[in-house]
């Protein structure tokens, strides 16, 4: 079975940065294919307990693909429910820019 810890360190490097350069204003077919994407993830994604997992949040909480800065967010938001629940630290959402588009500012 794959390496779950590297799994989600490659995955959410994808994901965050995907959210990151997604359009301030995306097209219909582009927010289409950005849902596809991520409800694809809780048949496909290969660690099925984080798969489950991750389907039962996005049912309390559908993607919200409107634009950059709600994706990004929505993202940060998921990604601190598996860190509360693997007890690993809360991210600051306001710096998910710096972090995964920017880079530092000084
Ligand atoms: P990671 O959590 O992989 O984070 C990588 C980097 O992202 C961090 O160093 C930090 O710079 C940044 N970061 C951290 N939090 C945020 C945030 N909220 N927003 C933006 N950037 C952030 N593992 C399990 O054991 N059980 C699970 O149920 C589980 N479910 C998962 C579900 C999904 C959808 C994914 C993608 C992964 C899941 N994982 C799960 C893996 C887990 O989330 C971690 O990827 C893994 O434990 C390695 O953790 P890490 O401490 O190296 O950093």
């Amino acid at each position: 079975p794959p390496d779950v810890e590297q799994l989600g360190r490659a995955t959410w490097t994808f994901l965050h940065t995907t959210a990151a350069y997604y359009p301030d204003k995306p097209t219909v077919y582009q927010r289409a294919q950005m849902l596809s994407l991520l409800r694809a993830l809780p048949t496909l994604y290969p660690c099925s307990h984080c798969a489950t997992h991750l389907g039962q949040e996005m049912k309390t909480s559908p993607p919200d693909v409107s634009g950059r800065v709600a994706l990004s967010r929505w993202l940060c938001q998921q990604h601190n429910l598996v860190n509360e629940r693997l007890g690993k630290d809360q991210f600051d959402c306001a710096k998910t820019d710096e972090r995964w588009k920017d880079g530092p500012s000084d």
